[in-house]
This record gives C-alpha cells, sequence and structure tokens, in this order.
C-alpha cells in the first residue's frame, strides 16, 4: 500500500505540528526534568479539542478515525512524548466504554472525559498480572444490583488524576481470561493511590498503583456480559497499539532530524561528520526504518478504520515494528551526536528513555511477537 495521505490528513498533520512548535516544544524539556504532570498541556488538548478526538460525536467528542488520531499522536511525539501520551491514554481508556458500555454509561461518563474535564485510566496490569492478564485477581463480586471490587492494579498511567476507569476484573475465578468482566468506574473514595512509579523516561505522566478497597460499582457499569472483559481488552489493544506505533514513530521522527540538523553542522576531520560515510550511512538507515515504521502504522491504522477482520496481526506489527525503530533510531541520534547526544542540553537523551517504553507498555514486544505468529500458525 504506498500510502499517500489525503488532503485532509496532511492539512491535520500541518495544523497539529504548527501546535506543536509553537505551544509545546517549548516545554518539552521542562517536563521531563520535573517530572511534574504538565496540567497545562492537558489543558491545551482540551482546548483544541483533542481529549475527545476519538470519541463519538454523540458524546462530545470528534468521532475521528485512528489515522487521524495517529497523525496527531505522531506528531506530539516528535516534539514531546510526554504530551503525546496524555492523548494516547485518553483514547486507550475511553474505549472499552465507547464499545461495550449501555447507552447511558456512554452519556454518562463519555462526554466529560472528551471534553478534558476528566482525565481516564486504563486499569488492566497488576503486580502478578502484566503480560498474562488472565491471571488478573481485583474480584468485583456481585451483590444484589451492585459489585464490589477489591484488589490492586499497578503501572496505571494517570493513576490517582483519573477520576474515570475502565477497569478490569475477575468475576468467575475458575473460567481464567473467561471470567475476567470489565467496569466503569467513576471517582469514588474507595479506590486509593499506592506507589507512584519513579520512571526512565515519560517522566511527566503520573504512573501509579491503584488500590480498590469494598468499591461498590452500579452494575450498570459493567461494560458488556459478565466474562467479555479479556476480549473487550484485547479489541482496545488493537485499537490502541498503532496509535503507540504512531507516538513510538514521532519519537523516531524528532530524533532523526535532530541528528540531521547536528550532522549538517558538526564538523570533524574539515568537513560536515554527515557526510563522513560512516555517519551519512547511519542517517541513511535511521530515516528509512522511520519511514518503514510509518506505513505500517498508517497501514494498521487504515485497517481499523475499514473494520479489517484481520486487525490484531497488524495492529502487533505496527506497535512492534515502530518502537523497535523508536529505540534504534534514538540511540542512534546520540550516537551521531557523540558527546553532545549524551547530554541533557539535547533532547535526543529524552528520546531514547521515552522511547523505552513503547517497547513495553500495551503488550511487550515478546507478546506482540506471540500475536503475529499465533496469527501466522493458526
Ligand atoms: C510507564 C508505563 C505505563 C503503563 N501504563 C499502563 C496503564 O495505563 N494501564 C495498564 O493496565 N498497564 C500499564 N502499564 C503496564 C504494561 O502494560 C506492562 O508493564 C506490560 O504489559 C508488561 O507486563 P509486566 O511489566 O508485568 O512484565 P511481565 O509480564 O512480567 O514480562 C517480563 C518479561 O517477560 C516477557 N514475557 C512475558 N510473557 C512472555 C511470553 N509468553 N513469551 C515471551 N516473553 C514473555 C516480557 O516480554 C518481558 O520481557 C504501563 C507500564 C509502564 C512501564
Amino acid at each position: 500500500m504506498g500510502f499517500i495521505l489525503k488532503p485532509e490528513h496532511e492539512a491535520l498533520r500541518r495544523e497539529i505540528r504548527s501546535l506543536a512548535e509553537e505551544k509545546i516544544a517549548p516545554r518539552a524539556a521542562e517536563i521531563d526534568r520535573s517530572g511534574e504532570y504538565p496540567w497545562d498541556i492537558q489543558r491545551l488538548l482540551a482546548s483544541q479539542g483533542l481529549l475527545g478526538y476519538a470519541i463519538p460525536e454523540e458524546y462530545g467528542g470528534s468521532g475521528a478515525d485512528l489515522l487521524s488520531c495517529c497523525i496527531v499522536g505522531e506528531e506530539l511525539a516528535r516534539v514531546c512524548a510526554n504530551s503525546s501520551l496524555i492523548f494516547v491514554v485518553q483514547k486507550l481508556a475511553a474505549y472499552p466504554i465507547i464499545i461495550a458500555g449501555s447507552e447511558e454509561t456512554k452519556r454518562k461518563y463519555l462526554p466529560e472525559v472528551a471534553s478534558g474535564e476528566k482525565l481516564a485510566a486504563f486499569c488492566l496490569t497488576e503486580r502478578d498480572s502484566g503480560s498474562d492478564a488472565g491471571a488478573t485477581k481485583t474480584m468485583a463480586r456481585r451483590e444484589g444490583d451492585t459489585y464490589v471490587i477489591n484488589g490492586q492494579k499497578c503501572f496505571i498511567t494517570n493513576g490517582g488524576l483519573a477520576k474515570v476507569h475502565s477497569v478490569f476484573c475477575m468475576t468467575d475465578p475458575e473460567k481464567g481470561y473467561r471470567g475476567i468482566s470489565a467496569f466503569c468506574v467513576g471517582d469514588d473514595p474507595a479506590i486509593s493511590v499506592g506507589k507512584i512509579e519513579d520512571k526512565m523516561g515519560m517522566r511527566g505522566a503520573q504512573v501509579a498503583e491503584l488500590i480498590f478497597e469494598n468499591c461498590v460499582v452500579p452494575a450498570e457499569n459493567r461494560l458488556g456480559e459478565e466474562g467479555t472483559g479479556f476480549v473487550t481488552a484485547m479489541k482496545t489493544l488493537d485499537n490502541s497499539r498503532p496509535l503507540v506505533g504512531a507516538q513510538a514513530l514521532g519519537i523516531a521522527q524528532g530524533a532523526l532530524e535532530a541528528a540531521v540538523a547536528w550532522a549538517r553542522e558538526r564538523k570533524a576531520f574539515g568537513k560536515p561528520i554527515g557526510t563522513l560515510q560512516g555517519v551519512g550511512f547511519m542517517l541513511a538507515d535511521m530515516a528509512t526504518e522511520v519511514e518503514a515504521a510509518r506505513l505500517l502504522v498508517y497501514e494498521a491504522a487504515a485497517l481499523a478504520d475499514a473494520g479489517a477482520p484481520n486487525l490484531s496481526i497488524y495492529s502487533a506489527m505496527s506497535k512492534m515494528k515502530a518502537s523497535d525503530v523508536a529505540m534504534s533510531v534514538t540511540t542512534d541520534a546520540v550516537q551521531v551526536m557523540g558527546g553532545y547526544g549524551y547530554m541533557r542540553d539535547h533532547p535526543v537523551e529524552r528520546m531514547m528513555r521515552d522511547a523505552k517504553v513503547t517497547q513495553i507498555y500495551e503488550g511487550t514486544n515478546q507478546v506482540q511477537r506471540l500475536v503475529i505468529s499465533r496469527a501466522l500458525l493458526r
């Protein structure tokens, strides 16, 4: 699929790029250094309608397609991965509600998520259940017209800041992953914040443990039938992984541009280092890998928008390829810049730290390989 974007997608890219360069890029280093959640950027994204970008119009969003979301995510990440994560997580956490919530639940919770008035969180991972989501221990026990949730989730982006949560709980432990059910849980005093993680990268994101202690949720907040939570989680990830791929792609693009600019200016042995074949070939490989990742990300997004039945495999490929490219390209960008690349004065060391998690979250790249190989062998 020789990927040529439609004029409206190109216009969207120009619009988001100019917003990102003007208002977000100047904040990127400071967000990383302070490690504080950037509420100013959250408000900026909300004011631009970007926090409800993927939410259907009838619930207050823009109903944008995934390809458009990927362009936005890529352009934000090109200058500031932390800012792109705000965009990515709001969509990730809203998606289970969009695809499995009752009409009442959608009307109650989605408009405030779409406006950005409330942050949302996707709560799947636990200390003993990361890649193996079937090992979920957080229990939701039915009591009349309610469920009572007890357990702990960890590594939750927006944990402690979010006021709307998509939570995956065991309702029937005998059934393994078929016993998982999803719930929409609002802001509840029965949810407390445990450990707030001190991270390598994405330092402006709050990633925390959430403890559910006798958290009572009305039964109508269950997302779909009992036992369908695992499928809802997987459908959500199929739809979100291209966006993580886009985030990784944006980080790689930013690092590539920084490396090229440096290679033009920096001189060694009397000439710009880019003209030294060893450096020029590195740049050529980096640019080619970035473009290959871009094609996979856009293709996966376009397939999702077309409702393709075999989305999982492309979604996994796009996230895996783009995140591996982000890691290698950011590492090479540091190398091209020599000692300067290692210093915090330049953005590539931040980009290298931010890139790493794209190989880990929303399923590690080993898990993506499992998804792809199982689909091939089926
Ligand atoms: C910054 C950050 C933000 C996050 N945000 C969220 C969030 O908002 N919501 C949420 O629910 N989770 C979130 N996560 C959790 C993330 O999705 C998990 O960390 C990830 O799924 C891996 O789980 P784990 O850390 O338990 O690793 P493990 O599952 O313990 O894996 C350890 C290693 O074993 C490998 N491995 C495991 N199983 C297999 C297998 N079958 N075959 C081959 N290799 C395997 C893994 O690839 C990995 O290398 C976040 C994580 C981070 C770091």
